[in-house]
């Protein structure tokens, strides 16, 4: 199969190419590298184009001879999209329309988008499943779930099916430590937590301990990216062989708090964490964890790396080498 991986320089995109090339697909990587990296395109040609370009994707579409797309050229960063909306809605919105626009004109069918679980708001219900209110607090889970909106609409008219993903905390690096995470600036809470066991760039900012959680700081659901990428296979594979369009949840069920985290990174790199404790950061939500039915019955989804030990030894395998750091 003829995959154009929108977005496929970045984090998730080249995690879920490289899972596409194992398994025999052919990923096409469409990316204005604004974000992404050029050395994370290894297992198909990349487009350098911006999404906003309908004609130019449309191309793309024919020359490569698409059979299904996958979304992932999104701005992720929530403190940005507070600072910056217009460009979120610009890119996280407008690019999709323009997509969309460019699979109608050339018959394109099948969409695998990169949603996220930041759509559901602060939830009223723990697990969270799928039919939570969409209700999200920040910039960010306001352009994923507006997408998730107009894929609904166009949908309905037929020619379109997509598969909305909702993700989970994203973390980890492939296995063989071949890609990884490589934000610039970095927010996310693995990669910090390693960085300040590293002993670079200072103590971490623990944003807040007085969360109404078991140990008041907050707790997220941690999912491997690579567990992330079998879940989008199965996915397209689902809209292929049929199945209607659908939204799910993609996490572990297992809620794991920021400060469990900081000493399982302390017990894989042997080092302590330097952190202090700071501020809530606004728009952090007290516990997000996922209901996982739906991923299990629909995508027949069982993690099998995202256990806190296997994402942080990963993470740390990509990370120290290139941080000039022993492991030992
Ligand atoms: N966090 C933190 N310090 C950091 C980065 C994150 O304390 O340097 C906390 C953050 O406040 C949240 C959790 O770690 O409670 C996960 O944050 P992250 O940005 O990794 O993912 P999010 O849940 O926002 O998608």
């Amino acid at each position: 199969m003829r995959v154009l991986v929108v977005g496929g320089a970045g984090y998730i995109g080249s995690h879920i190419c490289k899972a596409l090339a194992e398994r025999g697909d052919t990923p096409i990587v469409l990316d204005n590298l604004s974000r992404g990296h050029r050395h994370a395109v290894q297992w198909g040609p990349l487009v350098e184009q911006d999404v906003r370009d309908v004609g130019v994707v449309s191309e793309a579409l024919t020359e490569h001879d698409i059979d299904a797309v996958m979304h992932f050229a999104a701005n992720i960063e929530v403190g940005e999209g507070q600072r910056e909306p217009l460009a979120f809605w610009d890119n996280n919105v407008a690019g999709v329309v323009s997509l969309l626009n460019a699979m109608e004109r050339s018959n394109v069918r099948h969409l695998v988008f990169s949603s996220t679980c930041a759509v559901y708001g602060e939830p009223q219900t723990l697990p969270i499943t799928e039919d939570e209110p969409r209700t999200p607090v920040n910039v960010y889970g306001q352009t994923k779930h507006v997408v998730e909106l107009m894929l609904e609409d166009v949908s309905r008219l037929g020619a379109l099916k997509y598969a909305a993903l909702r993700y989970f905390n994203a973390a980890g690096a492939s296995p063989d430590g071949e890609i990884g995470e490589e934000h610039d600036p970095e927010t996310h809470l693995v990669p910090n937590a390693l960085k300040a066991a590293a002993g670079l760039g200072g103590p971490m900012h623990l944003f807040g301990d007085d969360y109404d959680t078991p140990d008041g700081t907050c707790v997220r659901d941690f999912i491997h990216v690579m567990d992330l990428a079998q879940a989008h296979l199965r996915a397209l594979d689902r809209l292929r062989e049929g199945s209607a369009s659908f939204a799910c949840n993609l996490g572990t069920g297992t809620g794991i708090s920021v400060k469990e985290i900081l000493d399982a990174v302390e017990s894989v790199t042997g080092r302590p964490v330097p952190h202090t404790i700071s501020p809530r950061r606004a728009g952090d939500a007290a516990q997000l964890v996922s209901d996982t039915r739906l991923a299990r019955d629909l995508l027949d989804f069982t993690p099998a790396y995202s256990d806190a030990r296997t994402i942080i030894e990963h993470a740390w395998a990509f990370h120290a080498p290139r941080w000039g750091v022993s492991r030992d």
